[in-house]
């Protein structure tokens, strides 16, 4: 039987936008030693805009982003989405759509047009020596800028890239240093690359990152905190996190997040509020005073 103290407090966390699925999740938030953060769409608003668009020496930008953006339009990645919501503000020409076309989870895109092969991604999934040093190595510096690299390329070679910024939410700082005053260990996994890691995660004030995390790699790198802080909290908001909040002693999902980010969590955020991590922390705190 649920014990007043757990019930009173659930039902406080309710009326704070904190949902709870039970009251063990509840006792188990004022043990915890660190908490792991996915990046977009939980630290960051996981709305992306486009900042640079650049194209190699002698080709048609406009052509670039048509194809990019008609191979964009099959993923629903948010960056995907920002970029094609950036060519049709830009261009005012139909997407001609590419034949065939692979949604590499993690990686970016594959498709290919009547004689084209064109993949569009990160680093990695293009060749990273080759990314790394397009034209003259700009996308290092735009990374520092915290901003998302896309690159394009064709026929196996990359011809140009794309720079996104996703904004860090305005309570994120906020909502980890008042973390950090509680002794709980912060981290963001991310499937960005270093450098951007790096910059949105001084942005955000955690005290670590996980840079090139795959979707896989999330639960691996839960199993390694959990064996290294023993009590770890996920939180967040995309159906690929969905595993890394099943394998967390606590799940917290973002309440704007996809369904089964919301059902596999333990405790949710109505109203996507991070400060509110805090809060149930000291909910907890109050409610296992009370009961010992
Ligand atoms: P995150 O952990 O930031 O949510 P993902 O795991 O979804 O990122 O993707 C990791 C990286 O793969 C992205 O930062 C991007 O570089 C690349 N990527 C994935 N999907 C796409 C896509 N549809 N278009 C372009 N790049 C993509
Ligand atoms: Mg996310």
């Amino acid at each position: 039987s649920i014990m007043p103290a757990t019930l009173s407090a659930i039902s406080n966390g309710a009326r704070h936008g904190i949902l709870f699925k039970g009251g063990v999740h509840l006792e188990n938030l004022s043990h915890l030693k660190a908490i792991a953060f996915d990046k977009t769409g939980t630290l960051t608003k996981g709305k992306p805009e486009v900042t640079d668009v650049l194209v190699k020496d002698g080709m048609s930008k406009e052509e670039i982003l048509l194809k990019t953006a008609a191979i964009e339009s099959h993923s629903n990645h948010p960056l995907a989405q920002a970029i094609v919501r950036y060519t049709n503000e830009h261009i005012n020409q139909e997407l001609i759509h590419p034949e065939s076309i692979e949604d590499v989870s993690g990686w970016g895109v594959k498709a290919s047009f009547s004689n084209e092969e064109w993949k569009i991604g990160k680093a990695d999934f293009v060749g990273k020596s080759e990314a790394e040093s397009f034209m003259g190595g700009s996308s290092i510096q735009l990374a520092s800028e915290g901003k998302t690299v896309v690159f394009i390329q064709r026929n196996e070679v990359i011809v140009g890239l794309i720079a996104l910024k996703d904004i860090v939410r305005e309570e994120t700082k906020l909502a980890i240093d008042k973390l950090r005053e509680k002794g709980i260990y912060t981290i963001m996994l991310t499937g960005d690359s270093q450098n951007t890691a790096d910059a949105i995660a001084g942005e955000g004030h955690l005290d670590d990152y996980i840079a090139e995390c795959l979707p896989e790699n999330k639960v691996e790198e839960l199993k390694k905190l959990k064996e290294r802080f023993g009590n770890v909290a996920m939180v967040g908001d995309g159906i690929n996190d969905a595993p890394a909040l099943a394998t967390a002693n606590v799940g917290i999902a973002m309440g704007e997040g996809s369904d089964v980010a919301l059902e596999t969590a333990d405790i949710v955020l109505m109203k996507n509020d991070l400060p509110r991590i805090a809060e149930a922390i000291q909910l907890s705190e109050r409610m296992n005073r009370i009961i010992k």
